[in-house]
């Protein structure tokens, strides 16, 4: 233990130069309180869900005990712990070295029967030399947020970083605005790079560290240079859509493809994965809140959950963030501001592009020569981010269309259903202020005849309305009604049209419609019941339940809590809705 004591001294915060990342152990915990386990993360890691009873499970996911995996010859090396050294541009600002300040990577694993690999870190396991000016702790309350909304995204089909457990530490404390219990998530990914690790090795000039990141992202990330389209994208969607699509062997580059093309085919690749994530989260009204480049994924996957939320009504400019006063981070900018990150991916890539041999040279690193060269990188850089700007619209309207057409229950999206259905919609949603997810799923249970009169339609409008009163409605009450009964008329016609009028038909329209709009999403007001229970109340049932909820979220029914089911799945509480969060977690 004093040993320990002393190399985390010796380890205090620092840069960390020419390294992109610190073996360090993470701080054992006193007595650890297993709070929770998602029994999805356990299948999707191959974890025998006996273990969990087991102490060896308790105390590796608390930090306690260290696995060692001896790896396969030649490299025969045990691992050890580590933190990543990332930097990142936080709202629009270079930072400068950020890193895991307060997350620790133990070992990674792969899932034998998918093949998936994934990297297994805990979040609040003590200081690395990333920590700043900061405790390296995680409070329960973010903690309980981050688990949940990690295996929620993941359920409704959102990627994601995924959440394994989560423990309480009983015996600490942890300052914030008051002081808080502490406690820590297993949690794991195929990678944990985000945009910020290729930031901080371009503001230091340290070209080979970016060379040897992507490499290792296209190599051990994305499974090999094969596995990346060569095909550069076209407009034709259903080419860069149909998952099943594999790549033929045409598309592929020999060994002898250029470097150039190389990278340019893996920064493509990149800006399509999350030009697809942020579709999904305008598709379902997700805020990640906090949209600095050290929390965009390399992999496309939503990342780091601050002061996240889901949109209860309808409000584009909505942020959870409560310090974000100049609304960069809301729902409507997070498309332009994923791209925005992905720039700054660009001009990263834009120094591995391009045979030029001269730019291969050690020397290129050093400040006289890289100047020398600096214009023909700005040209590479530029022309690279021009092509896949185009490629990211592309990918993300394509995507969003697939989205919300699935989610209005169509077959089809034809393209007067942009400005008549889609537009319409949303404007409707936010001028009545209607609650977004709701507005789906209760569409999703409506006959034909329940809205084949302009009177009916009235009438059925009323269940869109906030069920205490009509006080969550805006304006006049009859306007409303009329306004959601013209998009009815609307959208019945696009149904009529996209499905056969038979009652089969109509029961699979239904199927459908459950089965991509959910019935349960971990809205703020939920999850701020859920830590007040765990915490103050020292309920220990209420996450089992939630976890039941979130993990199967299309669902009527968990058999768990019949009421409580309701209340979740239910209209927001009137002073509950878009609640905003401070940063401090
Ligand atoms: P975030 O706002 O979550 O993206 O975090 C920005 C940076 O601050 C990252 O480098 C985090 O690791 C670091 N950080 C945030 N909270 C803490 C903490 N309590 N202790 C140490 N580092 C932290
Ligand atoms: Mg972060
Ligand atoms: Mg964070």
């Amino acid at each position: 233990a004093s040993s320990h004591a002393a190399e985390r001294k010796a380890l205090g915060p620092r840069l960390v130069k020419n390294a992109a990342y610190t073996f360090v152990r993470p701080d054992p915990i006193e007595t650890p309180e297993l709070l929770a386990v998602s029994q999805a993360a356990l299948n999707d890691l191959a974890i025998d869900p006996a273990s969990v009873k087991t102490d060896e499970f308790k105390e590796t996911v608390a930090g306690n005990k260290i696995i060692t995996l001896e790896k396969e010859p030649p490299e025969d090396t045990a691992i050890y712990p580590w933190a990543q050294c990332y930097g990142g541009y936080q709202f629009g600002q270079w930072a400068g070295q950020l890193g895991d300040g307060r997350a620790i990577s133990l070992f990674e694993t792969t899932n034998p029967s998918t093949g998936v690999r994934y990297e297994v870190q805990l979040k609040g396991a003590g200081k690395t030399p990333y920590s700043r000016f900061a405790d390296g702790k995680a409070v329960l309350r973010s903690s309980i947020r981050e688990f949940v909304v990690s295996e929620s995204l993941n359920a409704l089909g959102i990627p994601t970083t995924r959440a394994l457990s989560l423990t309480l530490a009983p015996e600490s404390k942890v300052h914030r605005e008051t002081t808080e219990p502490g406690a820590v998530v297993a949690r794991f990914a195929q990678t944990w790079l985000r945009i910020g690790t290729f930031d901080l090795a371009r503001s230091r000039g340290d070209r080979v560290l970016i060379r040897k990141l992507a490499d290792y992202i296209a190599e051990d990330v994305f499974g090999g240079w094969e596995s990346l389209p060569a095909k550069l994208a076209s407009n034709e969607e259903k080419d860069i859509f149909d998952p099943k699509r594999g790549v033929s062997k045409e598309e592929l580059q020999g060994s002898d493809e250029s470097q150039e093309n190389r990278y340019t085919r893996l920064y493509r690749e990149i800006v399509r994965r999350n030009a697809k994530m942020v579709a999904y989260w305008q598709a379902y009204a997700f805020t990640n809140g906090v949209l600095n480049t050290d929390n965009t994924s390399i992999f496309g996957l939503s990342i780091d959950f601050g002061p996240f939320a889901f949109l209860d009504n309808f409000d584009p400019s909505y942020t959870p963030n409560h310090d974000d006063h100049m609304l960069r981070y809301s729902y409507k900018n997070q498309p332009t501001i994923i791209w925005w990150n992905l720039v700054r991916l660009g001009e990263a890539f834009g120094e591995l592009i391009g045979s030029g041999a001269k730019c291969d040279n050690k020397e290129f690193v050093e400040e006289g020569v890289r100047k020398e060269f600096a214009d023909e990188l700005v040209k590479r850089a530029e022309t690279l981010i021009d092509q896949a700007g185009d490629e990211f619209k592309t990918v993300f309207m394509a995507e969003y269309k697939r989205l919300m057409t699935a989610r209005l229950g169509l077959k089809t999206c034809k393209p007067s259903d942009f400005e008549e259905l889609y537009s319409e919609l949303l404007d409707t949603l936010e001028a009545l202020e209607l609650d977004f997810n709701h507005f789906f799923r209760r569409l999703g249970s409506f006959s034909y005849e329940e809205i084949d009169t302009e009177e009916k339609r009235k009438d059925v409008a009323g269940r869109f309305f906030h069920h205490e009163g009509l006080s969550g409605l805006a304006g006049n009450e009859d306007d409303a009604r009329t306004r959601i009964a013209n998009w009815l008329e609307k959208w019945r016609i696009r149904v009529v049209e996209d499905w056969p009028a038979t009652k089969e038909a109509m029961y699979e329209r239904f199927r459908d419609m459950k089965a991509v709009n959910p019935n349960f999403i971990p809205r703020s007001w939920i999850l701020d019941e859920v830590i007040e229970r765990v915490e103050k109340k020292g309920d220990r049932e209420i996450l089992d339940g939630i976890m039941k909820m979130a993990l199967d979220p299309f669902n009527d029914e968990w058999g768990w809590n019949k009421e409580e089911e309701e209340r979740f799945c239910g209209d927001v509480p009137k002073y509950q809705r878009a609640m905003q969060c401070s940063c401090s977690s």
